[in-house]
């Protein structure tokens, strides 16, 4: 059986098979690698620039769109991080929502962490603090560029989702962990609840780059593709999420090769040549983005080949197209996949379904370091039924999910009623 291991999502990291699997350290920002979106901006310290009030409590958002499938958007617009932190935000959100997701966008130059932090509920229960996610109730991770946070994602925040006003706070840091003022982009996406076992669905914008002669017109017959393509269905059919006919792209040359990686640190970062690839979602009608590439290297002590996916994010922005998060990164290279021992398996299928999950929300079930999910119903580390899970950090040719995982990836707003 091939094995591949997921050490620090979001990183995929596959080994030979018989070796042992090789740890995919995540990368950090190199210290120039920042880029210029808003140059010469000056940070306006401790107030939002519109939509807002002088620190303190901000008056809830106003609903500025209804999408088709009823997901409302809240838009707070662009928000300072005063010596790393903005003022206090919030929303409201009505008895007849199941969930929402706030996505943060950097409009500040350089490589910042964003994160939605302080995440309190109507009641007063605290979510999320500090970057510590594992030992959020509802888990906010530190994301590069562009962050999102779905609430609610565990057993214990489901029972907090109620009625009324939420509240938190934007925070920043940059490359050396310091806090960081910036300019952020705040909008907030509240799901109203479906019917229950409805099926719901996902719009699918497929990448191509050309890798491995895999192009928008030969994706339709390409066999292994294909193949991939409905196995990624067939697991999410089985968590009430049918996909839709994937839209066909082409990207500009230059995109085949993922080759930029960042000094090795810890935390889920990924390349900034990764970055400029997910940007080129910036005019994709809303879905679920994925790119596929023939090289894929964002770690010099992995070699090349060995790493089958990232996710942008967990979860990434999925309602908001051409930030450096947009989407999930796929290995699809020019040896393509051929069987070396008996029980070998392509793990593309997987791989495709393993990505989108975590862009959509879905942790690892555990992690090497102990840590696991959480979800009630998800197995721990020594139990098999963990390693059968999709969410597996170790993925092979099995991909269950439970029920609560399915609940998860169908409460993101980008999945539609
Ligand atoms: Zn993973």
């Amino acid at each position: 059986m091939s094995l591949s291991g997921c050490f620090e999502a979001p990183c995929e990291v596959a080994s030979e098979p018989g070796s042992p699997p090789t740890p995919c350290l995540a990368p950090r920002p190199a210290a120039d690698a920042g880029r210029t979106l808003d140059a010469g901006r000056t940070v306006d310290a401790g107030r939002a620039i519109d939509a807002g009030s002088d620190g303190g409590p901000r008056d809830a958002g106003v609903v500025i769109d209804v999408l088709d499938a009823g997901v409302r958007i809240v838009d707070l617009g662009l928000v300072v991080t005063d010596g790393g932190s903005s003022s206090e935000l919030s929303f409201d959100v009505g008895p007849d929502d199941e969930g929402f997701q706030v996505e943060l966008v950097s409009r500040s130059a350089g490589l910042l962490l964003l994160q939605v932090d302080a995440l309190r509920s109507p009641t007063g229960t605290m979510l999320a603090l500090g970057p510590a996610y594992q030992l959020h109730l509802s888990r906010s991770r530190p994301n590069v560029g562009a962050q999102a946070a779905l609430v609610l994602e565990s057993d214990d925040a489901r029972r907090e989702f109620v009625p009324g006003t939420w509240r938190f706070r934007v925070t920043a840091s940059d490359e050396n962990e310091l806090p960081a003022n910036a300019l952020v982009s705040v909008r907030i996406f509240i799901k109203p609840r479906s019917p229950l076992g409805a099926r719901q669905r996902l719009g699918l914008n497929l990448f191509f780059s050309g890798s491995a002669g895999l192009t928008a017109q030969s994706a339709p017959t390409q066999p292994r593709l294909q193949q991939a393509l409905g196995e990624f269905r067939a697991r999410y059919l089985d968590a009430g999420i049918e996909l839709d006919t994937p839209r066909l792209l082409t990207l500009p040359p230059g995109f085949s090769t993922v080759t930029e990686y960042f000094e090795l640190d810890a935390g889920p970062r990924i390349g900034r040549s990764a970055q400029e690839l997910l940007r080129q979602s910036a005019s994709a009608p809303p879905g679920m983005n994925i790119f596929f590439v023939e090289s894929l290297v964002l770690d010099p002590r992995v070699p090349p080949g060995a790493i089958l996916g990232v996710a942008g994010g967990l979860p990434g922005p999925t309602m908001t197209q051409g930030t450096p998060a947009s989407g999930v990164i796929v290995l699809f290279d020019a040896a393509r996949f051929v069987p070396r021992r008996p029980g070998d398996v392509d793990t593309l299928g997987n791989t495709l379904a393993h990505e989108v999950g975590h862009q959509l929300g879905l942790s690892h079930v555990f992690e090497l370091s102990g840590d696991e999910d959480n979800l009630s119903d998800t197995a721990g580390q020594n139990e098999p039924r963990a390693e059968e899970n999709l969410m597996a950090p170790f993925s092979g040719d099995k991909g269950s999910l439970t029920p609560l995982q399915a609940t998860t990836l169908r409460r993101n707003p980008v999945v539609r009623p």
